[in-house]
């Protein structure tokens, strides 16, 4: 039977492994992937872990689910070399291992940004667990913390650090919060609640310098503008890049990730990449590579019935992402990236529109309308703001 070898050992991989198995894939599965312990949730990371510091509940398969289903698991070992022609991959360590399909999953690392001292030891960044847990050891002895970039995580940390009672500055270059992922409405929104809160929010606040200083002195992070703050802790968010080198060491098509057709594979019919490394056909004519656990789950659904024999036509589905930010849990139907204008809908609702047809909904503690939104958007002919404004922008009304 078929060996079916996924690089990487997150999200998208363990997923993929359960719906082999579920799909009855009889041949032998294996997840190479460089972190050491059982696979885990990384969205908690910068949520509830800031606070409970519980790794255990993080875990998303206990070690019992990957022997009951045969599912060979290498961890802390890492895949530096593939050899299309021979289908193999190698390991660090020398050890050379065959595929029949192989399938990317190796996700996406913090982005370093053009900022001097940044990529320095002792200053944070937040993707993986090793992080969180040197970030938490870190923040009990901080008095100030400073976190530079505006987007989901920077806010999600400022806020658990915030309410854990460090004072905390947010930085972000641009002139609104989360720019890439939502409308202007929802960034003015959360400025608004991050400042009500207490937290120091600047926009337009360029960073060019983070001093070596040795411990114990506050690091120092210096502005464009000339002005100079102190923190005890500073936390690097600017976003991330796809892990795609292997793939185009190995003579892959890659532009912002791992490039794949409609039904996920590479052009290497036994190659195939899923999650936040594979660029996807998107809706509007552009490849776009969503960062986020509905793609990776997704993508590994489909990617199994394919392989499995299931399945195998092209992958589509309505994206949607959340963020919790203190009280405020923000939840995106659809793609705001997509919307070419915005209706605010009452309270804490933003529809956004194209051509007159329905492509995001945000939702902050509608929990609700957001699913209905998902409904909405999953039909063949998404509505246009006539149809929506004329049930008063109703969207479970409109669902049913
Ligand atoms: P990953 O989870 O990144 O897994 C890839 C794995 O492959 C990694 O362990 C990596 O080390 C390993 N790897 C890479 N190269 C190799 C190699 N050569 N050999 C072996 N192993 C390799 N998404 C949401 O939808 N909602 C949220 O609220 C949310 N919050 C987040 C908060 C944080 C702090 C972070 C970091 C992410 C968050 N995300 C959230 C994003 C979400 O976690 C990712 O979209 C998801 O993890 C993608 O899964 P993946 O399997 O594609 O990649």
């Amino acid at each position: 039977a078929e060996r079916i070898l996924v690089v990487g050992a997150g999200h998208a991989a363990v997923q993929l492994a359960a719906n082999l198995r579920q799909e009855g894939h009889e041949g032998s599965i294996i997840l190479i992937g460089d972190e050491p312990g059982l696979p885990y949730q990384r969205p908690p990371l910068s949520k509830a872990y800031m606070k409970d510091g519980d790794a255990e509940r993080l875990v998303l398969k206990p070690q019992s689910f990957f022997e009951k289903n045969a599912i060979e698991r290498r961890e802390s070992a890492r895949v530096v070399s593939v050899d299309r022609a021979g289908r193999t991959v190698r390991l660090e360590d020398g050890e050379t291992i065959g595929y029949d399909h192989l399938v990317f999953a190796t996700g996406a690392r913090n982005a370093r940004p053009p900022i001097e001292g940044a990529d320095r030891e002792g200053i944070a960044e937040l993707r993986s667990l090793a992080h969180a847990r040197a970030i938490r050891d870190r923040l009990e002895a901080s008095m100030r913390a400073i976190v530079v970039g505006g987007g989901f995580i920077g806010l999600e940390f400022a806020a658990m650090a915030e309410a854990a009672g460090v004072a905390t500055t947010v930085l972000e270059a641009g002139s609104r919060l989360m720019a890439r992922a939502v409308s202007p409405a929802i960034s003015a929104r959360f400025l608004a609640h991050h400042r009500l809160s207490g937290t120091d929010v600047r926009l337009g606040a360029k960073v060019v310098a983070i001093e070596a200083r040795q411990s114990p002195d506050p690091e120092r992070v210096h502005l464009e503008s000339g002005e100079v703050l102190e923190g005890d802790l500073v936390l690097v968010a600017t976003g991330v890049r796809a892990n795609s080198e292997l793939a185009e060491a190995a003579g892959l098509a890659c532009e912002n990730g791992i490039t794949v057709d409609e039904t996920l594979s590479t052009e290497d019919a036994a190659v195939s990449a899923i999650g936040d490394c594979a660029a996807v056909p998107g809706a509007f004519g552009a490849r776009e590579r969503l960062e986020s656990i509905q793609a990776a789950t997704d993508q590994a659904r489909h990617l199994a019935r394919r392989l499995t024999g299931k399945g195998g036509g092209a992958y589509h589905a309505v994206p949607w992402f959340w963020s919790d930010q203190g009280p405020l849990k923000l939840q995106i139907a659809g793609l705001t990236a997509e919307a070419r204008a915005f209706v605010e809908a009452g309270e804490d609702m933003v529809l956004g529109f194209r051509e007159d047809r329905l492509v995001s909904v945000e939702t902050v503690n509608r929990p609700g309308d957001h699913m209905a939104a998902r409904k909405i958007l999953a039909g063949d002919e998404p509505p246009s703001r006539a149809a929506l404004e004329a049930v008063g922008f109703d969207l479970r009304a409109f669902a049913k």
